[in-house]
């Protein structure tokens, strides 16, 4: 950080520590966006915020919020000898009932790694006897290059690629959020890479119909700042409204290219989020017309569903009601190198985040 970065950053502060000593009680603002909970943390903004802004993170990391029964039907098409099954390296830990894709791995299932959907063209392309399946995981960021993957797939003719599908969508997990009465909340930090796509107006109804203040925000200490500073001034007036501090990168309207891709190849669906349950229309499920890129369409299998018996307590840390450390298996039996629940696999996943940060000292301004 520059000298006039950190001035800037110190001037912030203090208006938020100004603001909030006005306050009867303790805010509590949770940030629903992965990228925004490893910032948070990289930054040590926890750790020079007063005392009564507190952050708490929610399920914004799609690969934490990814059920065990969409593992385990992962792991039943990877176990196939006519499937390659192609994934973002995270899921390899992500545990299903039994077993997760990394032990299937190495036991000999065909599984690769890739950066992109797109790169799954090409192992359809290179392996034309073999049904390639992509596990679509993500939120709006990532769903439309799935979508264009699909429809890149059907102008070059590949017939052998396939997409299981676990995309979810962001503005009904802050509808549930809101109204299920064990979270407490008193604003958002709103993603600022979701906003990308979709805009600031799908928001709207967080201040509309729950009177709670939200701020689209970027992801550098300074903007998160900014954003939460924005936050403090409409609690501090009493207001609730939706504004948008990473202006630079997100319009009104969002990205309608990429919305029109997403909504030519998927429709909402009710989905399951880990440890939280069915949201409904939280989900993307590949339209009719899409039906042949669709795996569970063109080979459905029955998996029967199985509850693992575990004391991870993932479901109440992504709704920002306990803390990792409030987990009794945080960095004892749960580790990054040996994740018990999905919420320490990923880099953006929250008890991840808390590992490798939460204990360290100030960083803000290193
Ligand atoms: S520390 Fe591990 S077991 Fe505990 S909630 Fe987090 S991921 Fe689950």
């Amino acid at each position: 950080m520059t000298e006039a970065e950190q001035k800037a950053a110190q001037e912030l502060l203090d208006e938020i520590a100004g603001l909030s000593r006005g306050w009867k009680r303790k805010h509590r603002f949770m940030e629903v966006c992965g990228t925004h909970t490893v910032s948070i943390f990289r930054a040590g903004l926890r750790q020079v915020l007063p005392e009564a802004v507190e952050l708490v993170s929610g399920p914004g990391c799609p690969v934490c919020v990814t059920p065990d029964s969409y593992m385990d039907r992962a792991i039943a098409y990877a176990r196939r000898e006519d499937v390659i099954l192609v994934t973002f390296g995270d899921m390899l830990k992500v545990p299903g009932s039994s077993s997760s894709l990394g032990e299937e791995q190495a036991a000999g299932a065909d599984i690769r790694i890739v950066y992109s959907p797109l790169d799954s063209l090409q192992v359809a392309r290179e392996n034309p006897g073999k049904k390639v399946v992509f596990l679509a995981v993500g939120f709006e960021t990532t769903a439309p290059t799935a979508a264009a993957t699909v429809l890149e797939a059907g102008r070059q003719g590949i017939g052998n690629l396939y997409m299981l599908s676990a995309q979810k969508l962001v503005p009904p997990a802050l509808r549930m959020l809101m109204s299920d009465p064990e979270v407490h909340v008193d604003g958002f930090l709103l993603p600022g890479h979701v906003a990308v796509v979709t805009g600031t107006e799908v928001f709207r109804f967080v201040a509309e119909e729950y009177h709670l203040p939200g701020v689209v925000a970027g992801f550098g200490p300074l903007e998160l700042l900014r954003a939460l500073c924005r936050l403090c001034r409409q609690v501090t007036a009493g207001e609730a409204r939706i504004e948008n501090e990473y202006g630079s990168v997100v319009r009104t309207e969002g990205n309608p290219h990429s919305r029109e891709i997403l909504e030519h190849v998927y429709e909402p669906v009710d989905a399951e989020w880990r440890g939280i349950g069915t949201i409904p229309l939280s989900g993307l499920q590949m339209r009719k017309e899409q039906e042949r890129f669709d795996i569970e369409a063109v080979l459905p299998i029955v998996v029967p569903s199985r509850q693992r018996k575990s004391a991870c307590r993932c479901g109440e840390v992504l709704r920002g009601i306990v803390t990792p450390r409030e987990c009794p298996l945080f960095g004892k039996a749960c580790l990054p190198t040996h994740a018990v629940g999905p919420c320490m696999v990923s880099v953006e996943g929250v008890c991840a985040a808390w590992y490798k940060y939460g204990q360290g000292k100030f960083r803000f301004g290193q």
